[in-house]
């Protein structure tokens, strides 16, 4: 294929190599790719490559870090091209107000106060709801993102956190979300996950999304029901800076 320009042609083959693993990863376990979203994550990379992505086909995009996002998607919109912005990081509260304004959807909602704070930002900034998934801490390090299982802290519990999304306007409880911990298999985490959002979806019924599987370790997490994939270096090749 003839592409405007050598890292168009790039991504385009990063895409491609990421949708056949999708697809084997899906035709392993009987499932069809078209319920799995891969959100494109473009964090450290420059709003052009977004634009890329965007001729390319992918709809679905994630940042990590407030400042960036908030420049990017600006600059994207500029353009005309229409997204899809998920926020994946960690989340302050402070940066609420932020978020809200160029985020569709946040991944990382993990604290009660965190959801009274996004509540209040949406009824300030927004026409419509954000769409929010509830992190869950796979490791249990009340210092890493996510929100806990048990454990002895209120504002982190993972079962207040969701009631407080489900009572809110101004946010709409899609599911849940993970990062696999890095000392431990992701195939164990993600069916630690998969357990968690099937109880979740128990009680909530339209709590859907799964939001589990990077670059590598989407197949695993297809396996254990990953409804989207969030995946950087993969597609757009390794980042200059660890973040
Ligand atoms: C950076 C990031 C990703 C993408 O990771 P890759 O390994 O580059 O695919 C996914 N999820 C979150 C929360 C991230 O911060």
């Amino acid at each position: 294929m003839d592409f405007e320009d050598e890292r168009t042609g790039e991504i385009a083959d990063g895409l491609a190599r990421i949708r056949r693993r999708l697809a084997s990863a899906c035709g392993a376990v009987g499932r069809d790719p078209a319920e799995v979203t891969l959100i494109a994550v473009t964090k450290t990379y420059p709003a052009e490559d977004v634009r890329r992505l965007a001729r390319l086909g992918v709809r679905d995009v994630g940042e990590n870090r407030d400042q960036e996002a908030a420049a990017k998607a600006a600059e994207v919109a500029a353009t005309g091209a229409d997204l899809v912005w998920h926020f994946v990081g960690q989340l302050q509260r402070n940066k609420a107000r932020s978020v809200v304004r160029y985020a569709d959807v946040v991944h990382s909602v993990d604290g009660v106060r965190l959801v009274r704070a996004l509540d209040d930002a949406v009824g300030r900034y927004r026409d419509r709801p954000l769409d929010a998934l509830v992190q869950v801490s796979l490791d249990g390090d009340p210092a890493r993102g996510g929100a806990l299982v048990g454990g002895d802290t209120p504002d982190r519990d993972l079962d207040r956190v969701l009631a407080a999304v489900a009572e809110l306007d101004g946010l709409r409880l899609r599911g849940v979300m993970a990062v696999a911990p890095i000392d431990a298999t992701p195939g164990t985490a993600f069916d630690r996950l998969a357990g968690v959002a099937a109880r979740v979806r128990a009680a909530y019924p339209a709590a859907t999304w799964l939001s589990a599987g990077m670059s590598g370790d989407l197949e695993e997490a297809v396996k254990c029901g990953s409804t989207h994939v969030r995946v950087g270096t993969a597609l757009l090749g390794k980042r200059a800076l660890l973040r």
